[in-house]
């Protein structure tokens, strides 16, 4: 069975062509500047990278420009559309509607479509794509897989704020979380590589990349994420200012003569690591070979510090921690930050293991405690699409 996993955004497309039969990515790619002028499409296959710099007025084109790669006698990977037995796209947000993966019908679209309002950055673009598939693609099964289901089992007292009810019940209000397809894989992977079943593990996963979002999961559930209502919760990221006090937004508006979306844009677009640096949103940049110091290193050092604020108290969430994962662009590949986070929670069992730590193998699965660490601490590559896949393999079968 080849699954297609497509992950739609404004302007882009990513896409992987995955054999469930052995879960290797026989084709992936990405479409940029759709809509735009310049638009081009990278598709990489057969150790081979294909650029086609057609014009992509929708993601539709889009769409048939990826098939037409896929079947290409030049650069693709299959005969025909037919050997793609399903179609799984990411979905950002489910609101309160879907609690896991959902097979795409005429009302689920509808209910992804009315949930735009919560995600809207998000949502259309993913509703674009699916829409896109469909019309290309009519007669293959298509899934809709969250970011947000994974979250859905975190108790009503963690995820409600400290808001009118009623505004939850009217307007929905309240803490949803994302990256749940990466929080769920990476966890799954937790639980295995310690030779335990997911329910008898307690994990604290830490998403860190351009955005970034902690996971206290507690037997193979999520029970509460750093990611709120909006991805714009919980740690300074990339762009994104994570908490701030709610009545700084007023006073900047204030101070700025800035309407309140100009200040929604700020606090996703121009703050974060980018903000307090006043240099970059790219980790690699900020802590570049003699660029690690002044509010290069403050930036990166108030993101660690926030990021083992939400280690410590996911631990007091689940009565202790059975292991703790790093993941994601900086997780998977940023020593000092992990040392920062990890480096002194000897108080929670943690025995960190500094050399493990510099000398960890990328790509790969890599202990970064002690051997007889009460608390393990592991690095895991995430993989988001092969979730997005198996849970479309599940459904579509
Ligand atoms: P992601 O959003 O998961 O793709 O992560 C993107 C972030 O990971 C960017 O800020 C990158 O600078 C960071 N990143 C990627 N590779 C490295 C690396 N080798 N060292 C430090 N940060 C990295």
């Amino acid at each position: 069975m080849k699954i297609l996993v497509i992950n739609a955004g404004s302007s882009s497309l990513k896409y992987q062509l995955i054999d469930m039969t052995n879960e290797s990515v026989i084709a992936k790619g990405l479409c940029e500047r759709i809509a735009i002028d310049g638009s081009v499409l990278t598709h990489k296959a057969n150790g081979k990278e294909t650029v086609f710099n057609n014009d992509m007025p929708n993601h539709e084109v889009a769409i048939k420009m990826v098939l037409d790669a896929l079947v290409s006698p030049e650069c693709g990977v299959i005969k025909s559309m037919d050997e793609i037995s399903a179609v799984g796209h990411r979905v950002v947000h489910s609101a309160e509607d879907f609690t896991e993966s959902v097979l795409i019908n005429d009302e689920v679209l509808a209910i992804c479509e009315r949930n735009s309002e919560l995600a809207p950055l998000h949502n259309p673009a993913n509703v674009m794509g699916i829409k896109a598939c469909q019309s290309v693609m009519p007669n293959t099964p298509m899934v809709a897989v969250f970011d947000t289901a994974f979250h859905s089992s975190m108790p009503d007292y963690a995820y409600l704020y400290g808001i009118r009810y009623d505004h939850y019940k009217k307007y929905k209000i309240r803490k949803y979380g994302f990256h749940g397809t990466s929080h769920m894989f990476v966890s799954g992977e937790a639980a295995k590589y310690m030779g335990k079943k997911p329910e008898e593990v307690k994990v604290i996963t830490c998403h860190l990349g351009n955005g970034s979002s902690i996971a206290a999961v507690d037997g193979g559930k999520s029970v509460d994420t750093s990611m709120g209502f909006t991805p714009l919760e919980g740690v300074p990221m990339g762009t994104r200012s994570g908490n701030i006090d709610p009545s700084v937004i007023e006073y900047l508006m204030q101070k700025e003569g800035w309407d309140i979306a100009r200040t929604i844009k700020y606090l996703n677009k121009e703050c974060g690591v980018l903000g307090m640096s006043e240099n970059s949103s790219d980790f690699r940049d900020l802590m570049a070979p003699g660029k690690f110091d002044g509010l290069n290193k403050l930036a990166v050092d108030a993101f660690a510090y926030n990021v083992k604020k939400y280690v410590g108290s996911y631990a007091a969430v689940m009565n202790g921690v059975d292991c703790i994962v790093f993941t994601a662009g900086v997780g998977e590949n940023d020593p000092y930050i992990r040392e920062k986070v990890a480096g002194q929670l000897s108080y929670m069992g943690v025995d960190f293991d500094v050399d493990a730590n510099k000398n960890f193998k990328r790509g790969q699965i890599c202990e970064i405690s002690k051997p007889d660490s009460k608390v393990k601490v592991l690095v895991i590559p995430t993989n988001e699409e092969l979730v997005i896949a198996r849970e479309t393999q599940r459904l579509a079968k």
